[in-house]
């Protein structure tokens, strides 16, 4: 049995933290929050997960929601402007259905369960000196804890970083009311070239299955009027607002929407970074970085709960394999080159979809709407962003793939 502090109880440092009480392991989750703090505040994020994340927390019994969360059957992408209409529209079902459960709601669950089976959870707002007092007594301390500040202390990866500012405003908005689709629910995502995004899919929280909206705005562009907005009730105006002005061919299924509650809504800035995953106290000891803290996506293609989820897998594994070694620099080093080899196409493909595509990738989106092969593809790659590395960023892997799904069958 080892001993092993995490610090950050959200979907990284709890799904990891149960993982190990499940191996046997002695494991302390830190948290700044209370679960009912939690609970009562505002939202942290849209979160939607897809099957492979997903089957991680399933592997350890942790997915409570998958009778009551609305799931998300298929993505559905449509580039235009109003002047102009829409310019290219595809739609296809995913392999496997995704879905969106509040961290609101997951996130006291989890910590109840942690506890329930075994764990110790401390509430606390923990700062250097802290973490100096658990790398004493702990065989391993691993830094979960999300875009919180202490993440600062892993070295910024300057040449894996594409970005040193953030590159949208985000604003979420968690919604009932809205007009359902008539095909399959869907992750919708809109392009407004030049202007941003419009993301949206089912999703469950306090009170029941909702929409979450992700508006993302390019920032100080037209779109990005969010300074102006004071009050949950402007903020829902002016998310109506913007849909209708950026956005008309989809508004119609955003006439009726209310905020699901006051606090549905969050309006923020992320600069994309990557940090080296080992960082190293004063005292010389090392500690482990894990999830947003090592790689940031913003969250226009939803990446980052998915990332902490398939990083926690790994995570778990690794320790697990180590058996009764140390978990000395040399191993945290290698843990953390395996997550990056991974979730890298994750940072890709976000960082990918913030900049105006290049020719190939505007033809390979193209071919999606006259091939339903090629949108399944693309669907499945909110999944397994990995999956794109094959055909997607390279203008002769795109050219080929094209090639592929026009030959006669
Ligand atoms: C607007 C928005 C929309 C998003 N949408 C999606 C999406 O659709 N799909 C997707 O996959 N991802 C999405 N993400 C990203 C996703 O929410 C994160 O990547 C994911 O939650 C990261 O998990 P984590 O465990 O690393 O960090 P977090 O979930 O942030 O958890 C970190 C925890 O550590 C705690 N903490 C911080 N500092 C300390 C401290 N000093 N001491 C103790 N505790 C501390 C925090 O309070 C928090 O509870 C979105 C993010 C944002 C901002």
């Amino acid at each position: 049995m080892r001993k092993i502090t995490i610090v950050g109880g959200g979907q990284a440092g709890l799904q990891l933290g149960i993982g190990l009480l499940g191996k046997g392991h002695q494991v302390t989750v830190v948290s700044n929050r209370t679960g009912a703090e939690i609970a009562a505040g505002k939202v942290l994020s849209s979160q939607s997960m897809y099957d492979m994340a997903l089957g991680c927390e399933r592997e350890l019994g942790l997915s409570f929601w998958d009778d009551s969360c609305p799931p998300i059957e298929g993505a559905h992408v449509r580039v235009g402007k109003p002047e102009a209409g829409v310019m290219l529209d595809f739609r296809s079902r995913m392999s496997a259905n995704g879905q969106s459960v509040d961290q609101r709601v997951k996130i006291p669950r989890w910590m109840d369960e942690f506890e329930r089976r075994g764990g110790t959870l401390v509430i606390a707002d923990a700062g250097i000196a802290e973490v100096e007092g658990y790398a004493e007594t702990s065989d391993l301390v691993i830094l979960a804890t999300g875009k919180g500040e202490l993440g600062k202390m892993f070295t910024r990866d300057d040449a894996r970083c594409h970005f040193d500012r953030p590159q949208r405003t985000i604003a979420l908005t968690y919604v009932h009311g809205m007009k359902p689709r008539e095909d399959f629910t869907a992750l919708n995502i809109n392009l407004h070239p030049g202007i941003g995004e419009l993301v949206h899919f089912p999703a469950l929280t306090h009170s029941g299955p909702c929409d979450i909206i992700n508006l993302e705005a390019i920032c100080d562009g037209p779109m990005d009027r969010w300074a102006e907005v004071r009050t949950p009730e402007q903020h829902l105006a002016m998310t109506k607002a913007l849909i209708e002005e950026y956005f008309p061919w989809d508004a119609p299924r955003f006439r009726d929407i209310r905020l699901t509650d006051d606090n549905g809504i969050l309006v923020g800035r992320v600069t994309p970074t990557v940090r080296k995953g080992v960082g190293t106290l004063p005292s010389g000891r090392p500690v482990l970085g894990m999830a947003d803290v090592m790689i940031l996506n913003d969250p226009m293609t939803g990446q980052g709960s998915n990332n902490a989820s398939k990083g926690a897998n790994l995570y778990l594994n690794a320790i697990e394999a180590r058996g009764d070694a140390a978990f000395d620099k040399a191993w945290m080093t290698d843990l953390t080159e395996a997550y990056w080899d991974y979730a890298q196409w994750s940072a890709r493909f976000t960082n990918c979809m913030l900049v105006p595509p290049p020719p190939h990738v505007l033809k390979l989106l193209g071919t999606c709407q006259q091939h339903a092969g090629l949108a399944h593809r693309f669907a499945d790659a909110f999944n397994d962003p990995k999956s794109l590395s094959t055909w997607f960023y390279d203008p002769a892997d795109a050219e080929r793939a094209i090639e592929t799904c026009m030959a006669p069958a």
